[in-house]
């Protein structure tokens, strides 16, 4: 009908609302806000509904900005499928209730495994029927144990553990795995796609929180699951049912930051490199953590990087941190990490303030011990930045 027969509220309505495909390409992905969708037929608007359709009709089980996010996560990622969901804890959620559903509710979980992870698992799931071992994601004699033992069905770790940075070797661990007949969820958040790419090592699912490196600009909470085709039709049934959406606004910032990510990754490696091995030569500092440093080699990350953060154990006692936290002038004392900024954590008041003293040390986490998320400033006064603080609050006969 001619919008000129239509009445002024009928036309205020619909104005503005496109029709006809467009015939114009832009260069930046859309934000679609739109909740719901209609199709050129109803039965295609009702087709779309199925989990496997590739059509919209609501948003809540998928929105076409949304979808450009996955299908770029999963391109980086080597994968058939991509869902994004809310936020990396709802990813890891669906996952792994996916990877779950039709096995051994018994799951190994890494010992140092990100905190509200391994909280997921051996608190709410547990109480939800779940099962959960921790075990040495370093050692695959362990692993391979821990499966005979518990008949487990699924394994979740990380590449790059934290705080202290250790190296799982993914592709001998996902190798044990499937010797046991069991899938392997990798949560790649600190290494991203740049580094390492672990479907292609065999991985059965990725997460991660694209909050860190993939957004990269400290302004969007959001997750991504990577899996094959049946997988992820079971995660994207759990995010429909249970509702932990990504909204579009949030996805096209995970798509800005994506289009910058290698860029990023490496500059802040080459930060987080320099830094490592400046702390290891100041007085304040007895140990630094970081992949690559000294030789070690992983062999398993892109050109031997070893990734953005930095971990370091100081000579500094509680009172003696907070106060070089105040101190710094450059560097940003917060939580999260994989921002253009610096960022550092104090575990053992941040990330584990909610374990005991024992727990704390049995996880290796000191008193001094200072978490770094490696920015892309100047390394030089990033240097300066820490030189300052550190003299501020230490002289080696002030020491503990
Ligand atoms: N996985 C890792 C390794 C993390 O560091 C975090 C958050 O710090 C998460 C998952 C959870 O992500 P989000 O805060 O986006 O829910």
């Amino acid at each position: 009908m001619g919008q000129d027969r239509l009445d002024f509220e009928t036309r205020a309505v619909h104005a503005g609302v496109p029709g006809d495909p467009v015939d114009y390409r832009p260069t930046t992905p859309a934000i679609h806000p739109a909740t719901t969708f209609t199709g050129e037929t109803v039965q295609d608007t009702h087709a779309a509904l199925d989990a496997r359709s590739s059509g919209f009709v609501y948003s809540r089980n998928a929105n076409p900005t949304v979808r450009a996010l996955e299908t770029a996560v999963a391109d980086l990622e080597g994968a058939a499928e991509g869902v994004a969901f809310s936020s990396g804890m709802a990813a890891f959620h669906a996952s792994v209730l996916a990877a779950t559903a039709d096995g051994e509710p018994t799951v190994l979980a890494a010992r140092d495994l990100y905190g509200s992870s391994r909280g997921l698992l051996t608190g709410l799931l547990r109480s939800l029927g779940l099962s959960t071992h921790l075990v040495d994601a370093t050692d695959p004699g362990a692993v391979d144990r821990a499966f005979r033992e518990t008949g487990a069905s699924l394994i979740c770790f990380e590449p790059i553990s934290n705080p202290l940075l250790r190296v799982a070797p993914v592709q001998r661990l996902v190798e044990i795995s499937h010797s046991h007949g069991a899938r392997a969820l990798v949560d790649n958040t600190f290494a991203t796609p740049y580094l390492l790419r672990p479907l292609a090592l065999g991985a059965d699912l990725v997460t991660h929180s694209a909050t860190k490196y993939l957004g990269g600009h400290g302004d969007v909470i959001a997750g991504v699951v990577i899996c094959d085709e049946e997988l992820a039709v079971k995660v994207r049934e759990i995010r429909t049912t249970t509702g932990a959406v990504l909204g579009p606004f949030e996805a096209w910032l995970v798509l800005r930051g994506i289009r910058t990510l290698p860029l990023r990754m490496r500059k802040h490696c080459e930060n987080a490199f320099a830094l490592a091995r400046w702390m290891a030569e100041q007085t304040a500092v007895r140990h630094v953590h970081y992949p690559t440093l000294e030789g070690r080699e992983t062999g398993q990350f892109r050109d031997g990087l070893g990734g953005g953060m930095v971990a370091v154990e100081t000579n500094l006692n509680r009172a003696q941190v907070e106060e070089f936290l105040n101190r710094l002038q450059v560097a940003v004392p917060a939580t999260s990490l994989g921002d253009v900024e610096t960022l550092v954590l104090y575990p053992p008041l941040a990330s584990h303030r909610s374990l005991t003293e024992e727990e704390r040390l049995d996880a290796g986490i000191g008193e001094g011990l200072i978490r770094i998320s490696v920015g892309l400033e100047a390394i030089e006064d990033l240097f300066s930045d820490f030189a300052g603080a550190f003299g501020s609050v230490y002289t080696p006969s002030a020491s503990r």
